[in-house]
């Protein structure tokens, strides 16, 4: 029997070990589990490489709880460890790991809200007991050993009598975590970060149906036939998927492959995904895994299914902000890299070189599959749109690369339900929407019903309105207007003044009003609708179109709706609601208004001041009210 003292410079590191990872005990189970999917794996690889002359058959872990004896074990039929490997990789090698991290991260604070993400590897089951136990054969002809620590920094190591290759490792749980004694919690634990691990791992049998038993028809004294019971027998309950869809060749994979994927990783979600992309490079970096585009439309909302980030197919975080580029954590999905530097902080890993390639090639994979269905099935596409144009919308905003891509394939649908790329659009419409100052001007709704009235007007002049409603398009409005080249384009909303006025041409039309006819008007019309939210303004317009007519100035709306949204001018969103009154000093009722005598004049105004709200969806409650009540004495 050796004794010995695990060389140590903190006094007594595992207080410290439990102290430091409070937050995150749990995470002793992957370790484990990894290093016991370490030791089946390098197994296999020694044998094909020929340096193990053994058998590998079909190796599995196996997690056992015993409740009596207060222990859960791990046990892997992996490579195993020599006496003196054993010395080697668990007293010298884990444990300098172990220390190394303490050392560094003891006085750090701030670092403790991150540690989760740390690997603390072996000892990391010192979190949970208090004494733990190693007992591994080999696969070299030795005998086993049984190494025992409980917790102070002396250990025993002995022979023993194991015989079978492999490796146990038993944790003597501490009063304190008796909570891993439970079998719901532990399946929990499993299924959170090991249901795709590559080594199979059991946890206690289940009862099926004997698939070799046939149950026969019995017919009884009386000849009463009835169905003989199904007779079950206890198999193994494996947990895990070793073989998960991320993992193989997107040439073996059909359609209905990534949907069952998608229904297996999230098995509450009901909805479909719209469309996946695999993800597959081994070059600069190594990385595999599927994204999902789920339906989203107007739904911001951070929702509870992430992408999930796996190292080797075991589950890491689904925090992946840093690695994923943030317009594309609304995506699903999972992704898995060997070479995410794990055992780090947060802050360092967003500003590691591999992590930041990472995040440039997603967005580059992601816009060329756009770009690719785009081109392959438009029709598909566009049906697609409103589910995907957030997401395409905001990585245009904040990626430039994607920007530069996803103008050839971002779509601008009109009122009418067609849709256009930016190019097509420019083309379509730069003919008859170019005012007389040669400014491009692309008249947009953002609410069907709400504009109605607006987009009549605008589609009588032969104009064509697109319907832009996601929460964010004013900035890509924005951002359109300042990249567009030599085009001068600009994106007018069609309630932002009369249609005349939207698109000035040359051809002004006569007043019907002298000047000194408008000058008594306008005081007029003015005492008479609310000054603080209105601002008067007489045109001369068609003597056809309406005679009020309220609207929102462009740039007023904008900036409010950037400032809602988050960037833009701050601040600009508590201003109060602006609008101006455009009055048609050409329609017969405004001649009528200037001829009327005062009490006429009211009764006028402010008829057609409300019908004028009416039409923008402005009047409510009391001024509603007096609006029917004023309508039925004018028609009685
Ligand atoms: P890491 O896994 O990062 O190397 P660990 O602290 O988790 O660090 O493990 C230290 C070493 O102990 C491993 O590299 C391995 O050599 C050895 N080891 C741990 N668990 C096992 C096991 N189940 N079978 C064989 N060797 C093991
Ligand atoms: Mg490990």
């Amino acid at each position: 029997m050796s004794k010995g003292n695990i060389n140590v410079s903190v006094e007594n590191i595992f207080p410290l070990i439990k102290k430091f990872l409070y937050s995150d005990h749990e995470i002793f189970l992957r370790e484990l589990i990894s290093n016991a999917t370490d030791a089946t794996t390098k197994l296999k690889h020694l044998i094909s490489i020929g340096e193990a002359q053994v058998e590998y058959g079909a190796p599995k872990i196996e997690v056992k709880i015993d409740k009596d004896n207060k222990t859960l074990s791990i046990t892997d039929q992996g490579l195993g460890m020599t006496a003196e490997e054993v010395e080697k990789y668990i007293n010298q090698i884990a444990f300098s790991g172990a220390e190394e991290f303490l050392e560094k991260y003891k006085d750090d604070k701030n670092e403790t809200g991150v540690i989760g993400h740390f690997g603390l590897g072996f000892y990391s089951a010192f979190m949970v007991a208090d004494k733990v136990e190693i007992i591994t054969k080999s696969f070299k002809e030795e005998p086993a050993a049984h190494w025992t620590c409980d917790g102070s920094p002396e250990y025993t190591l002995v022979e023993h009598d194991k015989s079978d290759r492999g490796t146990e490792i038993i944790l003597h749980i501490a009063e304190d975590s008796v909570e891993f004694l439970e079998d719901g919690k532990i399946r929990g634990l499993l299924t959170k970060y090991n249901r795709f691990n590559q080594v199979p791992i059991k946890f206690g049998t289940k009862k099926i149906n004997d698939p070799d038993f046939t149950p026969q028809t019995i017919t009884d004294e009386e000849g009463k036939e009835t169905k003989e019971p199904h007779k079950q027998i206890d198999v193994d309950d494996i947990i895990n998927n070793t073989e998960p869809a991320w993992t193989k060749k997107p040439a073996d994979l059909e359609a209905d492959d990534y949907k069952n994927f998608y229904r297996e990783l999230y098995p509450m979600q009901f909805e479909e995904s719209l469309f996946h992309i695999h993800l597959n490079v081994d070059y600069p970096f190594n990385l595999t895994g599927i994204l999902f585009f789920p339906k989203l439309s107007q739904n911001l909302d951070m929702q509870k299914d992430k992408i999930q980030l796996y190292q080797n197919q075991v589950f890491v975080t689904d925090n992946v902000e840093g690695i994923v580029p943030d317009f594309l954590q609304m995506l699903k999905g999972v992704i898995d890299s060997p070479d995410i530097p794990l055992n780090v902080s947060r802050s360092y890993l967003q500003a590691d070189g591999a992590v930041k390639k990472i995040s440039g090639y997603i967005t580059k994979k992601v816009a060329d599959k756009l770009s690719s269905l785009f081109k392959k099935d438009r029709e598909d596409f566009e049906k697609k749109w409103n589910d995907i144009k957030v997401i395409i919308e905001y990585g245009m905003l904040s990626e430039e690369k994607f920007f530069d891509k996803a103008k050839k394939f971002a779509l601008y649908p009109t009122v009418n339900d067609e849709y256009f790329t930016f190019d097509e659009l420019v083309e379509k419409t730069k003919d008859s929407q170019t005012d007389k100052d040669g400014n491009h001007i692309i008249l947009y709704a953002a609410n069907k019903d709400a504009q109605h009235a607006y987009i009549e007007a605008a589609k009588a002049k032969g104009y064509e309105v697109l319907l832009l409603d996601s929460p964010i398009v004013s900035h890509l409005m924005q951002k359109l207007e300042t990249s567009g080249g030599d085009t001068k384009v600009q994106f007018t909303r069609v309630d932002a003044d009369h249609v005349d006025n939207l698109i000035k041409k040359d051809d002004t039309v006569i007043s019907k009003l002298s000047d000194e006819e408008k000058d008594k008007l306008k005081p007029i019309i003015e005492g008479s609708v609310p000054k603080e939210s209105y601002t008067v303004q007489l045109e001369s317009m068609d003597s056809d179109a309406s005679p009020f007519l309220i609207t929102v100035p462009e740039f007023m709306r904008r900036m409010k709706e950037m400032s809602a949204s988050g960037g833009g001018m701050m601040g600009m969103g508590n201003l109060p609601e602006m609008y101006n009154l455009v009055v048609n000093t050409n329609h017969q009722l405004v001649s009528d208004i200037l001829n009327a005598d005062e009490d006429k004049q009211k009764e006028l105004i402010s008829q057609a001041f409300d019908l004028a709200k009416l039409s923008q969806n402005l009047l409510h409650g009391e001024e509603l009210t007096n609006f029917i009540k004023r309508s039925y004495n004018l028609i009685k």
